[in-house]
C-alpha cells in the first residue's frame, strides 16, 4: 500500500514538473541496522528520498529517470569530520601562505571541493582555513559550484605561537600581533571574543588547537597550548551560538584539558592514555582518528625538503602512532567519528581511512556507520543525513563491491548523488 502511494505521489509530482528518479539498487547498506539489503528501489523526488521499496519498481511516468545500480552497493553519502578544503599538501606549502592571494586560495578550494564530492563525500566538516571556506560553503549551497555540504570552523583558534597561529615561522617583521580576530587568543576574554568573531564571520562550529601540531613551524608537536579556563570560556561561549567545539590534540595533558573544558571531538588523539580514553567515554567525547594524515606525513618526512626542518622529527615521531592509538581506543570502547584531515594528504583519498580503521580492528560496518549515522548526529543532521530512508536528503553513493566484504571498494566511489542531483555516474 505504502509503495503504491509513493508511486502515485511520484506520478502526481512528475506532472507538476518535479524531478523524480528511480534508483535500482543491487545492494544497500542500511547504516541504522548494520545490514546489507538486496534488490531495492530508492525513489527520489527533488532533493529527498520519498521511499525505499522492495524489488526493482518501474516508474509510471515516461519522464522519470531510472538509474541502474543493480550491480552496485549503495550507501548514504559519506561524511568526513576533518578536512581543510582550502589547501593541499605540497613541498611549497610553507611559502604559499606568503604569496597566494585570497582569490588564489578560492580557486584552489573550488578544485578540492569538487574532488571531495566526486570521491563520495557529500558532507564535510572543515576544521580551519582562512575564511575562504565560508564563501566556498555559501557558493556550494547556492549551486554556483560543485562540492560537498560544508560545516566550517572558519579559522581555527590557537594561542600565541600555537598550532594554527597564522604567523608561525615568519620573520619577525611579518608576524604582526594576531589576536582574537585572527583566531589567536591569550586569556579568557580573548577566548570569548574569538568565538564571537567566528560567529560573525559565518562559522558553523569551533576548532581549537589544544596542543602542538605536526605541520606547524614550532618545536613541539604535543605540548598543551591552552589553559583549561580558556577552553571552558571557548566551549561555553560556543554553546550560546549553537556551535560544538573540536579540539586538535596529540599530547595527553592537552587532551584531558580539552575534554574537561567541554569539547565534543578530539582530533588525532595520538598520545591518548588509557585514563584519557575513560575520560572520553565519561564526557561523551568522540575521537576523530585521522589515521590517513599520520601515515602520509610519516612517509613524506623521509623525503628531504618536503617539510621544513622543524617539522620532520615531529612527523616521524607522531605520524606512525595514530593507527595504534586508534586500535586501543576502539578496543576501549571510545566513540569514533570518521575523519581524515584531508589537505594533509591529497583531497579525494579520504576513502583510504576506512581500510586503515578496519586493519586496526574495527569491523567494516562500524567504520561505515562512523562516517554516516555517527557524523550526521554530531552535525545535528541525524534526521536528514547518514541513512537511506524515507524523508532523508537524497545524498546517495555507490561502489562496485559490497564494502562490508571488501572495505577498500570505498576508495573508488562510482556514483554520487547529492540532494537528488547526480554528479558522477
Ligand atoms: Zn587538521
Amino acid at each position: 500500500m505504502k509503495f503504491f502511494l509513493s508511486v502515485i505521489l511520484v506520478f502526481i509530482s512528475t506532472i507538476i514538473l518535479a524531478q523524480s528518479t528511480f534508483l535500482h539498487c543491487g545492494k544497500i547498506v542500511d547504516t541504522k541496522s548494520g545490514e546489507v539489503l538486496t534488490e531495492k528501489t530508492i525513489i527520489v523526488l527533488d532533493n529527498k528520498i520519498v521511499s525505499v521499496n522492495d524489488g526493482y519498481a518501474k516508474p509510471e511516468s515516461s519522464n522519470t529517470t531510472v538509474i541502474d545500480l543493480k550491480s552496485k552497493t549503495v550507501l548514504p553519502g559519506l561524511i568526513d569530520m576533518h578536512v581543510h578544503i582550502e589547501h593541499e599538501t605540497n613541498p611549497k606549502r610553507y611559502v604559499q601562505k606568503y604569496i597566494l592571494n585570497e582569490a588564489d586560495v578560492a580557486f584552489n578550494s573550488v578544485k578540492y571541493a569538487n574532488i571531495t564530492l566526486m570521491s563520495g563525500f557529500t558532507t564535510v566538516r572543515d576544521l580551519g582555513g582562512s575564511g575562504v571556506n565560508v564563501s566556498l560553503r555559501n557558493a556550494i549551497n547556492a549551486g554556483k559550484i560543485n562540492g560537498p555540504r560544508i560545516f566550517t570552523a572558519e579559522k581555527a583558534i590557537a594561542t600565541t605561537g600555537g598550532h594554527a597561529d597564522p604567523t608561525n615561522g615568519a620573520k619577525r617583521s611579518l608576524t604582526g600581533n594576531p589576536g582574537p580576530k585572527e583566531g589567536v587568543i591569550n586569556g579568557v576574554e580573548d577566548a570569548k571574543k574569538a568565538v564571537r568573531q567566528r560567529y560573525k564571520n559565518g562559522a558553523d562550529c569551533i576548532k581549537i588547537t589544544a596542543t602542538g601540531g605536526v605541520l606547524s613551524e614550532a618545536k613541539n608537536g604535543q605540548n598543551s597550548q591552552f589553559t583549561i579556563e580558556e577552553i571552558k570560556a571557548i566551549c561555553e561561549t560556543a554553546k550560546d551560538y549553537g556551535f560544538h567545539v573540536a579540539a586538535h590534540a596529540h599530547g595527553d595533558e592537552g587532551m584531558q584539558r580539552a575534554i574537561l573544558g567541554g569539547v565534543k571531538t578530539i582530533e588525532h588523539g595520538t598520545l591518548m592514555s588509557a585514563e584519557t580514553m575513560e575520560l572520553m567515554k565519561e564526557h561523551d567525547v568522540y575521537l576523530v582518528p585521522t589515521i590517513s594524515a599520520g601515515k602520509f606525513v610519516s612517509e613524506k618526512a623521509k623525503i628531504s625538503g618536503y617539510y621544513p626542518e622543524l617539522v620532520v622529527p615531529k612527523a616521524l615521531e607522531i605520524g606512525p602512532k595514530i593507527q595504534d592509538m586508534f586500535a586501543r581506543a576502539y578496543k576501549a570502547d571510545v566513540s569514533i567519528a570518521f575523519g581524515t584531515d584531508a589537505a594533509v594528504f591529497y583531497h579525494g583519498d579520504n576513502g583510504k581511512e576506512f581500510s586503515y580503521m578496519v586493519n586496526a580492528g574495527m569491523p567494516a560496518i562500524e567504520a561505515i556507520q562512523s562516517a554516516t549515522i555517527t557524523n550526521a548526529m554530531l552535525l545535528g543532521m541525524e534526521d536528514t543525513l547518514g541513512q537511506i530512508k524515507e524523508g532523508f536528503i537524497a545524498d546517495i553513493v555507490a561502489v562496485n563491491e559490497d564494502p562490508t566484504q571488501n572495505i577498500s571498494t570505498l576508495e573508488n566511489v562510482v556514483f554520487v548523488m547529492k540532494e537528488g542531483k547526480v554528479y558522477k555516474q
